[in-house]
């Protein structure tokens, strides 16, 4: 559970599952980041047609969920795969985009707002 897994383990996870079916092979980072751009489409094609708030409803119905976490872990599963194949540190590359990102976007400008950066 999240609460209790670090990212480490995660990346152990992926890179057996992968090492046992001989993937690095297919493994570039051109194609694992291929991998999240479809993975993230298949994502998003879940809630395509709905409001809002039927996608809210989506989220939270019992069947509707699953294929939903499904994707989401697919997406996961590339991004984790990528940063592990490549030695890319997840904590400080989220760590220093969220500093990049804190002075973009300061609480005192963007509380509240949805604009973009350039914008505020
Ligand atoms: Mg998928």
């Amino acid at each position: 559970v999240d609460e209790t897994v670090t990212l480490a383990e995660l990346k152990k996870r992926v890179q057996a599952f992968c090492g046992e079916r001989d993937w690095d092979q297919f493994h570039s980072p051109k194609d694992l980041a291929i991998g999240i751009v479809t993975e993230a489409a298949e994502l998003l094609a879940q809630f395509r047609f709905l409001t809002d708030e039927e996608a809210v409803r989506a989220i939270a119905d019992s069947e509707k969920r699953a294929p939903i976490e499904n994707e989401l872990a697919d997406v996961l599963f590339f991004v984790l795969r990528l940063a592990q194949r490549f030695a890319i540190d997840l904590d400080d590359a989220l760590r220093r985009k969220l500093e990049i990102n804190a002075e973009k976007y300061p609480v005192a400008k963007a509380r509240g707002k949805n604009l973009k950066y350039t914008e505020l």
